[in-house]
């Protein structure tokens, strides 16, 4: 099928962006790498009637590294970020999970803030967001302002977006000597999304004792998820696999998975406990 007809509009800058959005409320959507949104509009799931293009806004396309974090783009592609250095030494969470996101054709157009912001419950970067206690910057009609990512999933494609509003940069912390990440899926095919995955954020002293942990599970709810009970059983402890194998076991009782045709609740359980030894494990081996 093809979209419903359409108004296009390319700006060039984020304050055309946002008197556009003003202009036409909730007739309009933003565009970015178009790998989520052009699909749904093929299929008349989504039929805006005003289309605002964010592809040349040229100021949302940067990776660049200052006072503590790494700040990216909104309209950086996803292959961009997943072959930059910066990334991979500042982020190295984020360098190892976007090989999983969708395939590199997807990712040469697929940007950082269209899977942020689409919030799909089964995308692995909002997951890494969580895990990473990253900022988001927003801006709109009453200006610009940061919100933690863990606050900015509400639901399931659902996020705090208000009216007129466009994700304009994610913030990573960069990653201290200390940190230990790994992100772990499980999906039907290479390249599909996670029927449930793990982003694990993990500090581990010199003696090895583990400092604290941030552990974000997709697949088992309508956003990302934080398994804190299992969180607090590696927080303090040197992790043997057996403390790491209580952790996923307390993971599995901890999230609400829902079966559905893709995998049964029970499933989506013992996944979570699999996954979670296995980024823990991965984590700390790196
Ligand atoms: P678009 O599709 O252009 O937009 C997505 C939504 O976000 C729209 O509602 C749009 O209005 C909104 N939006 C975009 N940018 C902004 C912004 N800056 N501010 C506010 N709102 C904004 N994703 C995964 O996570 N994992 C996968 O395994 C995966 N597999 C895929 C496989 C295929 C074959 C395809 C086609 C896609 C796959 N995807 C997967 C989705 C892909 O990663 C998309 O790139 C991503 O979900 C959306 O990014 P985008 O830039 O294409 O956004």
């Amino acid at each position: 099928m093809k979209p419903a007809a359409f108004e296009y509009h390319a700006p060039a800058s984020v304050d055309e962006v946002v008197r556009l959005l003003s202009r036409y409320g909730d007739d309009a959507k933003l565009l970015a790498g178009g790998q989520s949104l052009v699909p749904m509009m093929n299929l008349r799931l989504a039929r805006p009637a005003v289309l605002i293009d964010l592809g040349r806004v040229a100021s949302l396309d940067y990776i660049q590294e200052s006072d503590g974090y790494v700040a990216i783009g909104a309209m950086t592609r996803q292959r961009t970020a997943e072959l930059s250095e910066t990334v991979r030494q500042h982020a190295p969470l984020l360098a190892r999970t976007l090989p999983l996101v969708g395939h590199a054709a997807t990712r040469n157009r697929g940007t950082i803030g269209g899977s942020i912001a689409h919030a799909d419950p089964a995308a692995e970067l909002p997951a890494v967001t969580v895990a990473l206690e990253a900022d988001l910057v927003v801006v709109g009609p009453r200006g610009r302002r940061t919100c933690k990512a863990e606050g900015f999933f509400v639901s399931y494609l659902t996020t705090s977006l208000g009216s007129g509003e466009v994700l304009v940069e994610l913030r990573l912390p960069r990653a201290t000597a200390d940190a230990r990440s790994a992100f772990r899926e499980f999906s039907r095919r290479y390249g599909d999304f996670a029927i449930v995955g793990v982003a694990a954020a993990l500090r581990i002293d010199g003696g090895g004792k583990c400092q604290s942990a941030r552990l974000a599970v997709i697949g088992v709810g309508s956003r990302p998820v934080r398994v804190v009970s299992a969180e607090g059983v590696l927080a303090g402890e040197i992790l043997t696999d057996g403390v790491i194998r209580e952790a996923g076991e307390v993971a599995a009782k901890e999230v609400e998975a829902r079966g559905d045709l893709h995998a049964s609740s029970h499933y989506r359980r013992r996944l979570t406990a699999v996954l979670i030894e296995q980024a823990v494990t991965d984590a700390i081996q790196r």
